[in-house]
């Protein structure tokens, strides 16, 4: 079986001013170094656009990746209050959020949206992290994953398989962003086996190489199980990316 390297992507949400991120970034690459056994994990932070700058200072030169959480897919122009990928590859982005469920839910953003923010993202070099997942009444309809799947392909249809092995799914129920309530180790799996399955009918070579992580209530005391599923490849991390100690011992659990 091939080996995908894993990733650990923290979430900030609208959390830390540019103090706030300057001091975390300093305390996580110290508490990294006292990792006893390191970490073979890519980790990334996906920052308010805000922050971007202060961390592009503080981690350009060091293993960890600096995201954001959102772009527009336009390059330039009219569109008030929006962030062009051109203005993050700037400050040294390398991964960028798409459609996260807040992003869906509050912001209105639709498969449609998400699809063109997607190809953008990669035509600038950036590694989008598509976010899907179905909310409680979805789930217990039983149409959690016919739904999922839905979401994968509406997003990645028009791409080729080139650039489909270049992004990042990011599995996040709703259900449990932010509720303390992680989706058991099997469900998860079976969602994530599902992601793949779509994304081999989309690009049949490529799926295998795509990682995929789980997201929703992730923490240092539940990352290993989760890991230890075949199709999960890393997590993307909200609560639990805004402690730089909490967020070491999580990355050394990986
Ligand atoms: P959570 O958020 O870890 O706080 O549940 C995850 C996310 O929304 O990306």
């Amino acid at each position: 079986m091939m080996t995908r390297k894993p990733i650990i992507a923290g979430n900030w949400k609208m959390y830390k001013t540019v103090q706030e991120a300057k001091d975390f970034a300093a305390g996580l690459l110290e508490s990294l170094e006292k990792l006893e056994n390191g970490t073979n994990a890519e980790m990334v932070i996906c920052a308010p656009f805000t922050a971007l700058a202060a961390l592009k200072d503080e981690l350009e030169e060091s293993i960890i990746h600096i995201g954001a959480q959102n772009m527009y897919y336009e390059t330039q122009g009219a569109y008030t209050g929006e962030i062009s990928p051109l203005m993050l590859t700037e400050l040294a982005c390398t991964y960028v959020i798409i459609g996260h469920s807040e992003r869906r839910e509050y912001f209105k953003e639709d498969d449609a949206l998400i699809a063109k923010k997607v190809k953008t993202a990669l035509d600038f070099g950036l590694t989008p992290i598509l976010c899907v997942g179905e909310n409680l009444a979805l789930r217990e309809a039983g149409q959690a994953l016919v739904f999922v799947q839905g979401q994968v392909e509406n997003a990645l249809r028009e791409l080729s398989p080139e650039e489909i092995r270049k992004i990042v799914v990011a599995y996040e129920p709703i259900w449990a962003i932010g509720t303390g309530r992680t989706a058991s180790p099997q469900d998860a799996q079976e969602m994530c086996a599902a992601i793949r399955a779509t994304l081999a009918r989309l690009a049949a070579e490529a799926a295998q190489e795509i990682r995929i992580l789980y997201g929703g209530s992730v923490k240092a005391s539940n990352i290993a199980e989760l890991m230890d599923q075949p199709d999960i490849d890393g997590a993307l991390v909200g609560g639990a990316s805004l402690d730089f100690l909490g967020f070491t011992e999580l990355i050394g659990s990986v």
